[in-house]
């Protein structure tokens, strides 16, 4: 049974640090947003994608990119 809400990992595109983002899976099941990196500050824009399975992919890019 997936969670309705829940952290994922992922690395910043900029300096590779790794950390959790909180995903509403009830928001849709392709999502993008732009977090700031915990430890450069940069924006990153996250693509999230939730299988029909429950199973949630992030993709982390640098913002402005593709
Ligand atoms: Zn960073």
């Amino acid at each position: 049974m997936p969670n309705l809400e829940d952290d994922h990992e992922i690395g910043c595109p900029y300096c590779g640090t790794a950390f959790s983002v909180r995903v509403d899976n009830t928001a849709g099941s392709h999502q993008s947003f732009v977090i700031d990196c915990e430890n450069c500050c940069r924006p990153i824009e996250v693509e999230a994608v939730t299988e029909s399975d429950g199973y949630v992919s992030l993709i982390a890019k640098r913002e402005g990119e593709g």
